[in-house]
C-alpha cells in the first residue's frame, strides 16, 4: 500500500487482514460453554502491528463520564454495593501520512465493580469495543448476554462517525438522551413504552 492511501483504504486493508487473526481469537472453552471472552490485550495485540504496518494511529481522543451511581443489591449475605460507571469514548483513527485525515468512532461502555474500579473497566471495555467496531472484529462474545448487574460490564452498540456524519445510531434514553445498552433499550421499551436509562427508569417508577 502506498503512502497516499487515505484512512478508509488503510482501515479496509487492516480489516481484511484481521479476518484471519480474529478467527484465532475465538477459543472454545473446555466446558463447552461456547467461547472464551476476548480480552482487550488480545484485541490490541492483533490490531496494533497491523496499524503500524499500514500507517494508522488510534487512540481515545475524548472521554466523558455520562453516568455514575452506586447500586445496592440484596443478596443472601446482606446488602451488596456496586459502583456503576458509564463512559462515552470518542476513539480516533489517524492516517499517519496525513494527520488531518481521520475517522472517529463513538462507543458507550459501562463498568460495574464492587470496589471503585468501575471506571477502569468501562475504559478498558470502551477501547476494546471501539477497535472491534472499527475493524469489524467478530468474536464469540455476545454483548447482550452480559446485561445483568452481576456482569462485569454491559457494552452497548456504538455509532460510527465519519467527519461528523453519524452512520449508525446508538440507542439512547428517550427522556435524557444518554446512550444506553441494547439490553436496557429492549427492557425499558417493553416495560415503559420508550427506551430509558436506569436513572430515568427509576424516575418513571415514581
Ligand atoms: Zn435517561
Amino acid at each position: 500500500m502506498t503512502n497516499d492511501a487515505n484512512i478508509y483504504q488503510k482501515m479496509a486493508a487492516i480489516t481484511a487482514e484481521l479476518q484471519t487473526v480474529a478467527k484465532n481469537l475465538t477459543v472454545e472453552t473446555a466446558k463447552g460453554k461456547g467461547y472464551k471472552a476476548v480480552s482487550e490485550r488480545d484485541i490490541i495485540d492483533a490490531v496494533k502491528p497491523l496499524e503500524a504496518k499500514y500507517g494508522v494511529y488510534s487512540y481515545p481522543v475524548n472521554r466523558e463520564t455520562t453516568a455514575e451511581e452506586m447500586l445496592e443489591q440484596d443478596t443472601q449475605y446482606g446488602k451488596k454495593t456496586q459502583f456503576y460507571t458509564r463512559l462515552r469514548t470518542v476513539y480516533r483513527f489517524v492516517n499517519i501520512n496525513n494527520p488531518d485525515d481521520f475517522i472517529e468512532t463513538v462507543v458507550y461502555s459501562v463498568g460495574i465493580d464492587s470496589q471503585d474500579k468501575g471506571d477502569g473497566k468501562a475504559m478498558t471495555y470502551g477501547d476494546k469495543y471501539a477497535l472491534m467496531k472499527a475493524y469489524k472484529i467478530s468474536t464469540g462474545d455476545d454483548p447482550d448476554q452480559t446485561a445483568s448487574v452481576d456482569a462485569e460490564y454491559t457494552p452497548s452498540r456504538g455509532s460510527f462517525m465519519t467527519k461528523g456524519k453519524v452512520v449508525d445510531f446508538t440507542p439512547t434514553c428517550a427522556d435524557c438522551g444518554i446512550g444506553i445498552t441494547d439490553a436496557e433499550h429492549d427492557y425499558s421499551a417493553r416495560k415503559y413504552g420508550r427506551p430509558l436509562c436506569r436513572a430515568c427508569q427509576r424516575k418513571a417508577n415514581g
